[in-house]
């Protein structure tokens, strides 16, 4: 939790849910990604500090960040009106599309929503790309409900992908090309969302809000920020 701790400095624990490359994943055991040494380096600018990092699955973050373990999300959480509901974000620091992942040269190549009629699809929990399946797919008789797999990370979702257990996943667009780089899976199709990603505190907590947005300005400007895209992104 937030405590006040010796002098100005306040401990913030920041929460993310590993299995969403190259923005948080493990690597030999540890937490590393673009969004671990961003938010590292936005909360360096700050008057904060860091305690550590809790691991969870996506759908406990906000409820995290709502009984106080944590008090920053970092994990590729796009900004919408339902969280906002919940909580709130910092600035966007990056955008996204979601890409309908297929597996290689296989029989099933989609080039719209309407192509999926009664594929078997996956996503993970609590994800916007579930919400691609709930609102455009499910309700629109595209799929039936028993046709959405739920996985606790988009890891599982791949493997699934690979062993042909669903005929597609929805995921976001910079995760889709992590994974499709050393996999047999390709991106059939990208469905445009505009989403935009933004760290999640806690509702009213302003000082902190104010506190990443100037940190994330000041990384922006000294070149941190593009660094960290060139390194994770290639680009
Ligand atoms: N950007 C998507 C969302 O906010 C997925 C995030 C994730 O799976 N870590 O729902």
């Amino acid at each position: 939790g937030c405590q006040s701790g010796s002098g100005d400095s306040q401990t913030l624990t920041a929460g993310t849910a590993p299995g969403f490359p190259p923005f948080e994943m493990k690597q030999d055991g540890e937490l590393v990604g673009f969004d671990v040494e961003l938010l590292e380096a936005v909360i360096a600018a700050t008057e904060y500090e860091l305690s550590g990092w809790d691991e969870l699955e996506f759908k406990s973050l906000i409820p995290a960040l709502n009984n106080g373990n944590v008090d920053v999300v970092a994990a590729g959480m796009t900004i919408n009106d339902e969280r906002d509901e919940a909580i709130d974000f910092s600035d966007p620091y990056y955008s996204s599309n979601q890409a309908i992942v297929v597996r290689e040269n296989g029989s099933f190549s989609p080039s719209s929503l309407d192509d999926l009629s009664g594929a078997a699809v996956g996503a993970q929990k609590g994800t916007t790309g579930e919400s691609v399946i709930k609102d455009q797919l499910i309700e629109a008789g595209t799929i039936p409900e028993s046709q959405y797999n739920a996985y606790g990370n988009y890891v599982l979702a791949v493997e699934d992908l690979l062993n042909e257990n669903v005929d597609v996943i929805i995921i976001d667009v910079p995760v889709a090309n992590s994974f499709v780089a050393d996999r047999p899976i390709e991106s059939a199709f990208v469905h445009e969302t505009g989403e935009q990603f933004g760290f999640g505190i806690q509702s009213g907590n302003d000082e902190l809000a104010g506190a990443l947005n100037t940190g994330l300005t000041t990384v922006e400007d000294d070149g941190t920020y593009r660094d960290l895209t060139e390194k994770w992104f290639g680009q």
